[in-house]
């Protein structure tokens, strides 16, 4: 069975992978929407109708959360 911090490593290797090809994922600060944007881009248009400062939405992966994890 993959365990929980395999799967999250892989993620933000994924996640830096879309990133070196110009590209980001994104979680909307305002309503948790997933969306994707070109890196270099500074605000974004989400679902919820706000165009959102990219500094206010969070990278859907980021090293953080390998951090996060606690070993069940
Ligand atoms: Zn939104």
């Amino acid at each position: 069975m993959t365990k929980v911090i395999e799967v999250v490593e892989n993620q933000v290797k994924l996640q830096k992978e879309l990133q070196a090809a110009g590209f980001n994922a994104v979680l909307c600060g305002n309503c948790n929407t997933f969306l994707l944007h070109k890196i270099g881009d500074t605000k974004i248009d989400c679902l919820c109708g706000l165009t959102m400062d990219l500094s206010n939405c969070p990278d859907l992966w980021c090293e953080e959360d390998i951090n996060n994890i606690t070993e069940i």
